[in-house]
């Protein structure tokens, strides 16, 4: 723990150091029991305080009430890109919009159980930017229409929501869940992959509203199915009690620091900082524009892509690690999740001005 440097990983990324100081304190003997928190029984009152703890510092973090179910899964983002066409589309039709690999990835599942309709694309412009609410499109009888809220790879990010026609909003928030307060009313359904902004990998977060579990076939494979997790309250099968004890360190940690509302302050400063410094010398363009601008991902590349290497090497003996870009699109990326400390994006706004000093 003496040696901590700034890490922009995209996730797993950066964890709250108070979480993991407390972690490495439960790893041995957790409150005094003389077990470890992962040696701890899944069925035992420690773990379900542990467990239920989580669900109830998501609910007060996105004020979500007594209609939403908040399930701890596993399996990934990836596998929300499934369960949510298997267990919300019913054979029928959903509309998805398309900003990025991720949101291809989870409509390429839902044609698998259904007709999918593009309700909206930016593929033409390379996804740099997602679409304007006037240019999305959702046609009748649409059972859903899923988003993905920030495109962790193409660095942008929504900043209101698709207008979705009445049908339920379905939203991949992997990359910016609990980054800024969530408009629930707008939503049907959200999930995200905990290794971003919450916790470590392992955890996979939905929440979804009661009412839409109705929808469920009763011949999904159990373990598919939304509406088993919602009666087991996620205790069905044996849960990752360790990424949930740690998301539950990093959820009560941000309640700590204000809630949404002050996170999204703060990681909305923290971009402003090197979107800025990007303006300043002609050496750094930013891939995205600027209205769809992510908080979370921050994408650019070299004037001189010759330049690339010596950028991250440079970067690398300054303690910033992290920030090569997607290996499908290249360039940098520094990702500033909720426990990026601004001290960590002032150390990168100080190399990116030496670099251009230098290099430009
Ligand atoms: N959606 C988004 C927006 C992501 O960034 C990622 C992972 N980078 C995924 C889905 C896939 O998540 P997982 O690896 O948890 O399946």
């Amino acid at each position: 723990m003496s040696h901590r440097i700034s890490n922009f990983n995209p996730g797993p990324a950066v964890l709250p150091e108070e979480a993991l100081r407390e972690a490495r304190e439960a790893l041995l003997d957790y409150r005094g029991s003389g077990m470890g928190v992962m040696e701890l029984s899944h069925r035992s009152a420690l773990y379900e305080e542990i467990h239920f703890g989580l669900m109830e510092t998501l609910r007060e973090l996105l004020g979500a009430g007594e209609e939403w179910e908040v399930l701890l899964l596993q399996g990934g983002a990836s596998l929300q890109f499934s369960m949510v066409p298997m267990n919300l589309m019913r054979g029928g039709r959903a509309a998805y919009v398309l900003t990025g690999e991720w949101a291809q990835r989870a409509a390429k599942e839902a044609r698998r159980h259904g007709e999918v309709e593009v309700a909206a694309s930016t593929e033409a412009e390379q996804f740099r930017r997602v679409p304007r609410g006037e240019e999305v499109t959702v046609a009748e009888g649409a059972e859903y229409l899923h988003f993905t809220s920030n495109n962790t790879i193409f660095g942008t990010q929504f900043h209101d929501e698709p207008p979705s026609a009445g049908a339920p909003l379905v939203a991949d928030m992997s990359s910016d869940f609990l980054s800024r307060p969530v408009r629930l009313d707008r939503y049907g359904l959200i999930y995200a992959g905990a290794q971003k902004n919450l916790g470590p990998a392992g955890l996979t977060v939905v929440l979804l509203r009661r009412e839409l579990l109705d929808r469920s076939p009763a011949a999904l494979p159990t373990m598919l199915s939304y509406r088993t997790h919602a009666e087991a309250r996620s205790l069905y099968n044996t849960p990752p009690t360790w990424a949930i004890y740690l998301a539950s360190l990093c959820a009560r940690w941000l309640q700590r620091e204000g809630g949404l509302a002050a996170a999204a302050e703060r990681n909305r400063a923290k971009a402003d900082r090197l979107y800025a410094a990007f303006d300043a010398h002609d050496l750094y363009r930013p891939t995205a524009e600027r209205e769809s601008r992510s908080w979370m991902n921050v994408t650019f590349r070299l004037s001189d892509p010759n330049l690339e290497k010596p950028f991250l090497k440079g970067a690398e003996e300054r303690g910033l690690v992290g920030l090569k870009g997607h290996r499908s699109v290249g360039g940098m990326r520094a990702s500033l999740y909720n426990a990026m400390p601004p001290a960590g994006v002032e150390a990168l706004v100080g190399y990116l001005h030496e670099f251009a000093r230098t290099q430009g």
